[in-house]
């Protein structure tokens, strides 16, 4: 059985394989190492951000603490310092001594300018500030029921003869009954007042204020009693005075002198105490006393301040969320931090008397704000610009740098470090503070910018790889194509000089096998075989010159005998030679002698002229090839007419079917014939215009066609005059 074995087909794979590759690997391992770059920068922002976390709860811990309990101090300070001035002293359990406490708070004051000391509430208030008595509507006193029918009779009958009658006289007397009727404490005192006003009603205002200035002083312990309309008595007193007094007239000596406005407003603060106090800041105007009703209304204000602030906690913490953590409250005088003292020891259950007074710390939150600031700032720890730092202080974030402090807008940021942290040795506490500090990632462009330059860098790197390995791909992939297209056109040309000999041999061997058989008596028959033998000889001696041309060409070793030729000569020979196949072939040659004046024209040239002339043999034998039985193949010599370069030009002319123009480079390639193998009629191999081309080409000059479909065709030959090529190729 006949078998054929296909030869094996090479394929684009392997080659393409290769030079991708590289370009895979390098994509892969650079995706690896960013994506590791990646990680150990994550990692060196978390060592870092825990580091940093931990070092900043303890600065903050420690320094915070100190600056909370200077605040502390001074504050404290500053109450012990009014309490003093204010006469107070004694309630507060004895006068300060230190004559540098007014010193300290001016320090503070001066360290810390953007906070106005005087003007926060008092730092340590107790269960005693958690009422507000100046909010509380006036209350009847207890004295006014515990009065019996003729006492109220009485009451009832002084008042009216108090503020009814003009009659001084009438007033006192009924005053003077009622008091007889031996009423409750309160009344009496009340009673006592208003004989006060009795008697001083038409006194000049100087007898007047002295005489209730000595009244406050031996009535003081009445000074809490109400009156019936609940307003506090003592400070009703007083303000009988101050009344009488004009602007700026200064404050009684002896209210100086025995601190009454004071220990009144000490003994029952109420709506009332405001009015007093601008009432004395009204008198003492102007006057040296002036700083006293200052102080007088900052210490009002930082107890009502501080009133207020644990009023709200109270309402905004019920004592049953308390544990020993900060407190944030948003109060109606502002934010506040609330820490409980120690001797927090409270029972939700237990019943409002048992509640144990409650000692508490108060700081604002400027304080707050300052101390952490602070603490960052001197612990000179710079976090990193990619980084915030948070802090969790009484289950409120706030966001912290060394001038900032802002309540965290988005805590759901990725976290790089985390430490608890503590306050302690807070003044009057053993309690500590729990707080916590995170680091979180706010900017991750920045800590993933070296990472990105990289990305950007091997991108571009990976890009630039890629195109050249496109570059290289398509390269590689055009001549492997031209390579194939290649072997197709030689697989074809061995079949075709196979082809182009086998016929002539053929007919050659039978008309010889007849001849010597002796087939042939005719002599005429004779001679024409013998030139018909002649003649395909002289065909396949041609044939097999172009192909030994054409290899030796292929291989670099064509060489050529330049000498002076003279051309018309060379033309004329030529086309003699090729007659007998022009004959044939049933085709007329028509040599076209130009109307000569040598030297102009066709001179002697330096060529080889076996090669010329086969480049001639070549183009006249397409011409006959192509040309119709009948026709004619023109061959003309001449020159160029306008080109500065003089030229001979040497043409061939046939009226065959012509070459489309898209045609005319690609019929001068090797192994190029036009048409499928299988239609093609005309005989060759596809070399004859190759080798021309490179003959032309050796001499210096060009060839060119000029043809269309179905108009003929044109061969030029142009040969330079002057600058001629005289090398002689040697052998390689
Ligand atoms: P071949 O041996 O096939 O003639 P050539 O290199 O001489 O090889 O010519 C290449 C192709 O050019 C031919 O196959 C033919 O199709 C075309 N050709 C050459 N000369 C002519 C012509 N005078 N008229 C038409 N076609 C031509």
């Amino acid at each position: 059985m006949a078998t054929t074995v296909r030869p094996h087909k090479p394929t684009f794979f392997w080659q393409a394989f290769f030079i991708l590759l590289p370009l895979v690997v390098l994509t892969l391992f650079g995706l690896f190492s960013l994506r590791q770059d990646r990680l150990l920068a994550e990692q060196a922002a978390r060592a870092g951000g825990q580091s940093l976390a931990q070092q900043l709860a303890q600065a903050i811990g420690s320094e915070s603490a100190r600056q909370l309990r200077d605040y502390r101090e001074a504050s404290f300070d500053l109450e012990a310092n009014r309490s003093t001035d204010l006469g107070l002293s004694q309630w507060k359990g004895g006068a300060i001594d230190e004559s540098n406490a007014w010193q300290r708070v001016n320090q503070w004051q001066q360290a810390n300018p953007e906070i106005d000391l005087l003007k926060q509430p008092t730092v340590e208030p107790s269960s005693y500030y958690e009422q507000q008595p100046e909010t509380m509507p006036p209350q009847p006193p207890p004295w006014l029921s515990e009065l019996n029918p003729q006492q109220q009779q009485l009451w009832q009958a002084a008042k009216q003869a108090e503020f009814g009658s003009q009659d001084d006289s009438q007033a006192g007397e009924a005053l003077q009954k009622f008091m007889a009727s031996n009423p409750p404490e309160g009344a009496r005192a009340n009673a006592e007042y208003l004989l006060l006003l009795t008697k001083t009603r038409n006194q000049t205002d100087a007898e007047a204020v002295s005489h209730i200035a000595e009244f406050s002083r031996t009535h003081w312990g009445n000074a809490d009693e109400h009156t019936d309309a609940g307003l506090p008595l003592g400070q009703l007193i007083c303000y009988q005075a101050l009344r009488r007094l004009p602007d700026g007239a200064g404050l009684p000596e002896s209210f100086i002198r025995h601190h009454t406005i004071a220990w009144m407003i000490q003994y029952s603060a109420s709506f009332f105490s405001p009015v007093l106090i601008s009432e004395a800041e009204r008198v003492a105007r102007g006057t040296p006393q002036a700083a006293y009703a200052a102080t007088l209304k900052s210490w009002w204000q930082a107890n009502a301040t501080a009133r207020t602030v644990l009023q709200d906690f109270c309402e905004q913490y019920p004592t049953n969320t308390w544990k020993p953590e900060p407190f944030w409250v948003s109060s109606r005088a502002g934010k506040y931090l609330i820490l409980l003292g120690d001797r927090l020891a409270v029972s939700t259950n237990e019943p409002e008397p048992a509640k144990p007074r409650q000692a508490y710390l108060m700081f604002p939150e400027a304080v707050v704000k300052h101390a952490l600031a602070a603490a960052v700032k001197n612990s000179e720890l710079a976090p990193t610009p990619y980084a915030r730092v948070e802090l969790e202080l009484g289950g409120k974030t706030v966001a912290l740098s060394h001038n900032q402090f802002d309540e965290a807008t988005n805590s759901l940021l990725p976290l790089l470090g985390q430490a608890n942290g503590q306050w302690q040795n807070l003044p009057l506490n053993t309690n500590v503070y729990p707080f916590r500090v995170r680091v979180a990632l706010v900017s991750p462009e920045i800590l993933y910018a070296h990472q990105r330059q990289r990305t950007w860098l091997f991108g571009a790197l990976i890009v630039f790889s890629a195109g050249a390995a496109a570059l290289g791909l398509f390269a590689a992939w055009r001549s492997f194509r031209r390579e194939q297209q290649l072997n197709e056109l030689k697989t074809n040309f061995v079949s075709s000089v196979s082809h182009e000999l086998r016929a002539p041999i053929a007919s050659v061997r039978l008309m010889a096998e007849n001849l010597e058989r002796g087939k042939i008596p005719e002599a005429s028959r004779q001679n024409e075989y013998f030139r018909f033998i002649v003649q395909e000889c002289r065909r396949l001696s041609a044939l097999i010159e172009n192909v030994l041309d054409f290899s030796r060409i292929e291989q670099g070793r064509k060489q050529y005998e330049f000498e002076p030729t003279n051309v018309a000569a060379l033309v004329e020979t030529t086309v003699k030679l090729m007659e007998p196949y022009a004959a044939e072939k049933g085709v007329a040659l028509q040599w076209k002698t130009p109307d000569l004046q040598p030297p102009a024209f066709l001179p002697e040239l330096n060529m080889d002229g076996r090669a010329m002339q086969q480049a001639l043999v070549n183009l006249i034998d397409n011409a006959i090839k192509h040309s119709p039985k009948g026709g004619t193949v023109v061959i003309e010599a001449g020159n160029t007419k306008d080109g500065t370069t003089p030229a001979v030009m040497l043409s061939v002319a046939d009226r065959g079917p012509g070459i489309p123009r898209e045609e005319h480079d690609k019929i001068f390639e090797r192994f190029y014939r036009r048409g499928s193998e299988l239609r093609r009629e005309t005989q060759g191999v596809g070399i004859g215009l190759s080798v021309v081309k490179h003959i032309v080409e050796a001499h210096g000059g060009r060839v060119t066609v000029q043809s269309d479909v179905g108009q003929g065709s044109r061969f030029t030959i142009e040969l330079p005059v002057i600058s001629q090529k005289q090398t002689k190729e040697t052998k390689a």
